[in-house]
């Protein structure tokens, strides 16, 4: 078989750590492994990394943790990286989200067009043309009101936490 890693494709090392990889496809790396020093190593690595993670136990998380949170974000009490991390999920809601979602499609669209204009209109009259610029336009439009969303929302969740 070629070498993993000279063809760039760890993620072949990854699964056989995993115990991902078919009996076949594990059998044929092991035969790899035992002549080649490089995959061996990565491959030694991975596996005692998925070791370590088998013997990682969570700690419980305790009843009040949420109380606690909220009651810490309303003191204005500095936050740790991860509830920063976590905050932007929780600050939209999802009457906000959906729109959201549509707009992320209708920029798909929009960039679809762009990209293939031809499969979309095989045979484009001169006003198709600005048909698309239109749509480029209020594509434009949208995404001018995602910004503003994002500010208003970064300024709007400091006041929600509060309550
Ligand atoms: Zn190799």
């Amino acid at each position: 078989m070629n070498c993993p890693i000279e063809n760039r494709n760890s993620a072949m090392l990854v699964a056989h750590a995993a115990g991902e990889l078919d009996p076949l496809a594990a059998r044929v790396l092991e035969q790899h492994l035992a002549g080649c020093e490089a995959c061996r190593s990565v491959a030694a690595e991975q596996i005692a990394m998925w070791k370590a993670l088998d013997a990682w136990e969570a700690p419980p998380v305790s009843p009040d943790f949420d109380r606690r949170l909220y009651r810490r974000i309303g003191e204005g009490a500095p936050l740790s990286w991860w509830e920063r991390l976590a905050r932007p999920f929780r600050a939209i809601p999802l009457r906000q989200a959906l729109p959201l979602t549509a707009t992320a499609g209708l920029l798909l669209m929009a960039g679809l067009l762009l990209q293939h204009p031809g499969s979309y209109a095989p045979a484009p009259a001169p006003h198709s043309q600005a048909v698309r610029a239109d749509q480029v336009e209020s594509t434009l439009d949208d995404l001018d009101l995602l910004r503003q969303f994002g500010t208003a929302n970064s300024a709007e969740s400091v006041h929600n936490d509060a309550m």
